[in-house]
């Protein structure tokens, strides 16, 4: 494992520069509604669709599945060009960001050449069926079954939390498929389960402000052939730890309210404000260094889990400062249907703060990370 001293400095490579402002140029020219939090409640599938023909989903996937073999550090720039711009990526990221990297890593070559190309084109989006009513931070407690039936699985059981499985055209399940033994990350199998299907009721949970961002999903009895198991049954606590860390060293784990800094950044105010926001600023920059560092070391081919998850709380506890900072100074209050784009922004941000600090995993889980990586727990 990595640990923090040992994490290199973070450097982009030559030719990023050009490929920033292609993506700032598609932005210009393309219309499309900004919000706070846009990877997790901005949908929209023609946009998403825009992008794959530009070619920048699926940008680490290999040219043979439809991919466009670019570096983990030439997608950071481009995710981070569309986070800062508030860019409706919701429908397509999990499917570009974790779920296209893993059927890579463990699927079969008929399952890659059915999603990866078409992850790609930004017409197969996924949602992620780990967390359970009784499990989320003790991921290896599911309870969701799979039993085996003939030439496949049937899966039964409720995932809960599920981002855009109303939207979504498969989902990816961690189900155990054999009793939980002494050791409770063996008998866990990923299963591909694709959307609809009459067997998976799909029941809205919507968030503070009404909208629809994530749901309860209940299997009931929903068959999967062999050939739509993920990997290798028995396997998939070590698949949804990998995958997990593609879901949790990203940009957007401290640029979900990014918008907020750069419209703040027009309204100074006085002396307090300009301090605060100039304060806001600095960190963000040292958060990103330290961001681009994770990225640089995954793309070694590394593990950078203990620097991933010290960013992950720094950047989420960031994101909600942002907030408290453009209560305090921006002179307005968070209102969805104001003209004003910060008090639209702010309103946005405000109702899903709470999640910031738990999605991928709470601060209190990354802590403990930190903690046995450093050694002292
Ligand atoms: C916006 C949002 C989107 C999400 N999307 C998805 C999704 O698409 N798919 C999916 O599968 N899940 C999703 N989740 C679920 C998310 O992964 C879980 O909420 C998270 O892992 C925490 O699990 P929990 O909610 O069950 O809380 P619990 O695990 O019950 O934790 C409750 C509290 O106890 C603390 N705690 C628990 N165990 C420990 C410990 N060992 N040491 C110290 N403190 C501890 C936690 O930090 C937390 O504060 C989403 C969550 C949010 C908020």
């Amino acid at each position: 494992m990595t640990t923090s001293s040992d994490l290199e400095p973070g450097t982009l490579p030559p030719g990023t520069a050009d490929l920033r402002a292609q993506v700032r140029e598609f932005l210009a020219e393309t219309p499309f509604t900004a919000r706070a939090d846009s990877w997790l409640t901005g949908a929209d599938p023609a946009f998403s669709r825009l992008l794959g023909e530009r070619g920048w989903i699926g940008m680490t996937l290999p040219r043979e599945y439809g991919g466009h073999g670019r570096s983990p550090l030439e997608r950071f720039v481009v995710i981070e060009e569309l986070l800062a711009a508030g860019a409706p990526v919701g429908a397509h990221w999990i499917a570009d960001r974790q779920t296209g990297p893993s059927i890579l890593a463990h699927g079969t070559e008929e399952q890659k050449r059915r999603f990866l190309p078409a992850i790609a084109r930004g017409e197969c989006f996924f949602a992620i069926g780990m967390s359970e009513p009784d499990s989320g931070s003790d991921l290896a407690s599911v309870r969701t079954r799979a039993e085996r039936d003939g030439d496949g699985w049937r899966l039964r059981g409720t995932k809960v939390w599920t981002s855009g499985a109303h939207i979504a055209h498969a989902i990816l399940v961690l189900a155990r498929s054999a009793p939980a033994s002494r050791n409770r990350h063996e008998g866990l199998g990923q299963f591909i389960v694709p959307l609809p299907d009459e067997r998976v009721a799909i029941r809205p949970i919507r968030g503070l402000s009404g909208e629809h961002h994530f749901n309860e999903v209940v299997l009931d009895g929903v068959f999967v052939p062999d050939a739509m198991v993920l990997g290798r049954v028995g396997d998939g606590w070590r698949q949804v730890t990998a995958e997990l860390a593609y879901e949790r060293s990203g940009p957007e784990r401290l640029l979900s309210t990014f918008m907020l800094v750069r419209l703040l950044h027009g309204r100074a105010g006085d002396r307090a404000a300009r301090r605060a926001i100039g304060g806001l600023t600095a960190r963000l920059w040292s958060l990103r260094q330290a961001s681009l560092a994770v990225a640089g070391a995954l793309a070694r081919g590394e593990t950078p889990e203990l620097p991933a998850a010290l960013v992950k709380d720094l950047g989420t506890r960031f994101e909600r400062e942002v907030i408290e900072v453009a209560r305090e100074h921006a002179g307005v209050e968070p209102d969805p249907g104001s003209p004003d784009p910060l008090a639209r922004a702010l309103a946005g941000a405000v109702v899903q703060a709470p999640g910031f600090t738990l999605r991928g995993g709470t601060n209190e889980i990354l802590r403990g990370i930190v903690a046995r990586g450093l050694g002292v727990r």
